[in-house]
């Protein structure tokens, strides 16, 4: 079983879905965590009271990843609570799917801002103290759509694209520090943004799928927590597909 007892993390988007899965996970594995949503503060107050009932300590932040001030807020506030971040799991992210050709400016932007400039911000204003401990563990929530691109989401698979090579970037500059960087890459896991897939889109995808099902959200939480434990000390610069068998790469 993996110990994460004594650590601290932070996961962006923790309040609903993956992110939330992840949250308890770390918790149920020992580590305080500390989460950040957009705007749903019943959801936040749910999985922030989910963390404490498992006997770790909790904090909800209010914060925009795509901004990055609240990038800069977030973390000076779990390291003012915390002391530390042991873990950092960049998982906020939205779609706003479209066929290219009726993409608009702010369907690009917005989606760019959020699931790939929002990591580089949380990441930058995290590596100050990771780098003076001489440790840390970052896993971005990439997705397939970011290894084998999908119709009508040219601005997610390339906000998720990007996501991977900024994993592997940071994963290279970072290594001296004691630090790891790696990218999950999850297929379908039914939350609250796949909601909207009309079901024969999602039949299709599940079509595709190896192992012949959608993947679920703690599936994509054990992983992530295997890659934030000392266990995977020597993983780094790495995308792990959690998509039964849809992508192979
Ligand atoms: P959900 O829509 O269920 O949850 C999204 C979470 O992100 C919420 O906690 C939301 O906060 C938060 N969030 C959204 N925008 C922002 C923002 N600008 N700043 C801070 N927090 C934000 O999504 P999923 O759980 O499905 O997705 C989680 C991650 O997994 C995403 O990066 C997604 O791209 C990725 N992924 C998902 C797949 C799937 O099939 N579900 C497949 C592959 C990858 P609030 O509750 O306040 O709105």
């Amino acid at each position: 079983m993996l110990d994460l007892t004594g650590k601290s993390a932070l996961v962006t988007g923790g309040s609903r879905g993956i992110g939330r899965a992840i949250v308890l996970r770390l918790a149920s594995q020992g580590a305080d965590v500390a989460f950040s949503y957009r705007g749903n503060a019943a959801a936040a107050e749910q999985t922030r009271a989910a963390v404490e009932k498992l006997g770790r300590r909790a904090l909800a932040v209010q914060a925009d990843v795509a901004r990055p001030e609240d990038a800069t807020r977030l973390i000076e506030a779990v390291t003012a609570v915390f002391g530390r971040i042991d873990i950092l799991v960049n998982n906020a992210g939205i779609t706003s799917d479209h066929l290219i050709a009726f993409t608009g400016i702010g369907d690009w932007a917005r989606v760019i801002d959020t699931n790939l400039s929002g990591a580089m911000y949380v990441t930058r204003a995290a590596l100050g103290e990771m780098s003076r401990a001489g440790r840390g563990r970052i896993v971005n929530i990439a997705s397939v759509a970011g290894q084998a691109g999908n119709a009508s989401q040219a601005n997610y698979s390339a906000a998720k694209a990007g996501l991977i090579g900024l994993t592997q970037s940071v994963a290279r500059e970072v290594a001296q520090d004691g630090i790891t960087c790696n990218a999950v890459a999850p297929g379908l896991v039914p939350t609250d943004l796949t909601d909207e897939l009309p079901p024969a889109a999602r039949d299709a995808i599940v079509g595709q799928v190896a192992l012949g099902r959608p993947g679920t959200a703690d599936e994509v939480a054990a992983t992530v927590v295997f890659l934030a434990s000392d266990e995977a000390a020597y993983i780094t610069g790495q995308v792990l597909a959690v998509d039964g068998g849809m992508a192979m790469m």
